[in-house]
Order: C-alpha cells, then structure tokens, then sequence
C-alpha cells in the first residue's frame, strides 16, 4: 500500500461501528508515516488507568454514549501540540459530531475525509465477534482473527472484547453515528474533500480501495 498523492497529510476517518475504520485508519497511518489518533483509544487508555478523564469517560463510553465535546475537543487539541502531529495525522473516531467539526476546522485543514460504508445489519454482524487490544489493535474472530487464538498479534497482550460491543449498545452507537455523524460526512463533502470508500469487502481490498481512489481519482488533483 503506498499512497503516492503527497497533498494527503490530514485525514479523518469515518464509518459505522464494525466498519473496520480503526483497522483501514492505522494502515493509512503506517503508510504515511502519521500519527493514528484514535479519541476511543485514548479513552479507554485513560479508563483502563483509571484517571480522572477515565472516570468520566466510562459513564458515557459504558452506554455507548458520547463524552461531552468540549472535554473531547480540549484532549484533541492537546494532541495536536505534540510534536509528532506536526506533520498531519490520521484521525479515527473524531469528529463525531458537528460540533466537534467545526472546532476541528478552525484549528486544522481536513485534506481527506474517508467515509468506509457499511449497513447497519453488517455492523451488528461485525461488531459481536470483534476483539481489541490495549495498544489499539483491532481484530475479529472470523473474519480478522488473530494468529494465536485470544492474543494480539502485535504486543503478544490478551485480547479483550469490549463491555459496549453487546447488541443494545451497538444500536444505540449505530443511531448517534446516524444523527450525529453523518451531518460531519455532508460538511466534508461540501468542503469538496469527502472520499466514500464501500467498507463492505475484505480488508486488503478496502484499502486498495482507498489508495486508488486517493491516488488516481479527481481528488488526487484537486
Ligand atoms: P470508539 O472506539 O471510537 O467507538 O469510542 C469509544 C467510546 O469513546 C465512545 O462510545 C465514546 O464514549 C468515547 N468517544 C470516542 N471518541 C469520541 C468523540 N469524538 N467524542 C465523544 N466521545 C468519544
């Protein structure tokens, strides 16, 4: 995977929970060298230690309800100081909203933002069977399993299924996602930088997907 189009440094990533936009989000990363930035793995970090934000953040992330923007907008913005943003980055799970879309515009240039689409029948499907682990690594019984059965393929850690992947909450993410979400995907579309990506194929052909489109499509020469 290379995308070659090097007007590409600032991307958000978006998509339906089970979408696999954590997964496609840390390829692009890697690819181009940025920094993958994921506000629901910087949450469960901060729960897992058990800091304040932590404390704050279950109540919400436990319902499957989103923590308050200006607490989620203050975290981004301190992320963005450190150095390693400098360059650009891969942003997966935020914006989540308008609000937060806006204050992300004032303080960055969106150069991509990549819609991975996928039904919400196939998100409920997804979501039972995935498993994470605490370094941000993604992965699904069937379709993404791990090489060892229960262990990250990348730190050697346990793998831990998520107290919001149960059905109820997936529902409940997937109507926030509908309300609130997709109005962001409208914003990005009328900025002219909107890349719909069918989220609904393997993942080597999902990113395959996003680098031709990235490199050959219109977009590359805008
Ligand atoms: P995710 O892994 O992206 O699904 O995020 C897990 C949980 O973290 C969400 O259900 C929210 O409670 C919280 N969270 C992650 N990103 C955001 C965000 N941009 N705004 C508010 N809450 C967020």
């Amino acid at each position: 995977m290379i995308i070659s189009n090097n007007l590409i440094k600032k991307v958000v990533v978006f998509g339906p929970q089970g979408s696999g936009k954590g997964t496609q989000a840390e390829i692009i990363a890697d690819d181009l060298r940025l920094p993958w930035i994921s506000t629901g793995n910087i949450y469960r970090q901060h729960i897992q230690r058990q800091t304040e934000l932590g404390k704050i953040a279950a109540q919400y992330s436990k319902e499957g309800k989103l923590v308050p923007d200006d607490i989620t907008n203050k975290l981004v913005a301190e992320r963005l100081m450190e150095l390693d943003a400098r360059a650009g980055f891969v942003f997966d799970g935020y914006p989540r909203n308008i609000v937060q879309a806006k204050y992300l515009n004032e303080i960055a240039k969106i150069d991509v933002a990549l819609e991975i689409a996928i039904s919400d029948e196939e998100a409920v499907r997804r979501i039972t069977g995935r498993r994470i682990c605490s370094c941000g690594m993604t992965y699904h019984v069937k379709y993404n399993p791990p090489k060892k059965e229960g262990i990250c393929d990348k730190c050697g850690r346990k793998l831990i299924h998520r107290e919001d992947d149960t059905e109820p909450v997936i529902k409940e993410r997937l109507a926030i996602y509908h309300h609130d979400t997709e109005p962001v995907l409208d914003m990005y579309l009328n900025q002219g930088v909107l890349v719909r990506i069918n989220g609904e194929q393997r993942i080597k052909d999902v990113a395959d997907e996003i680098v031709s489109k990235l490199n050959n499509s219109e977009f590359a020469k805008q």
